[in-house]
């Protein structure tokens, strides 16, 4: 397998750093050559994945939340009958 080179020095080491463009609302993170700074690649300063990942276990949590709130709300009928 072909191993990723940097295009201006041919060094073989990446690495990732974080900035913010000037004009830009976002940080960004460039993967750049670890000896002379070229970059290759740009990405999100949030990853998508890990997000998407924290957002499903929440609603998760939600959903689980809203069934047991759902069983309280629908017994409340019996208890009354049984009060009265
Ligand atoms: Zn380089």
């Amino acid at each position: 397998m072909a191993r990723p080179t940097c295009p201006a020095c041919q060094s073989t080491r990446f690495e990732a750093v974080n900035f913010e463009p000037s004009g830009s609302k976002f940080k960004l993170v460039s993967v750049q050559c670890a000896s002379c700074g070229a970059v290759v690649g740009v990405m999100d300063f949030t990853n998508i994945g890990v997000e998407l990942g924290t957002l499903r276990k929440q609603m998760k949590q939600l959903s689980e939340e809203v069934g047991r709130v759902e069983g309280y709300v629908l017994g409340l009928p019996a208890a009354i009958q049984r009060r009265s």
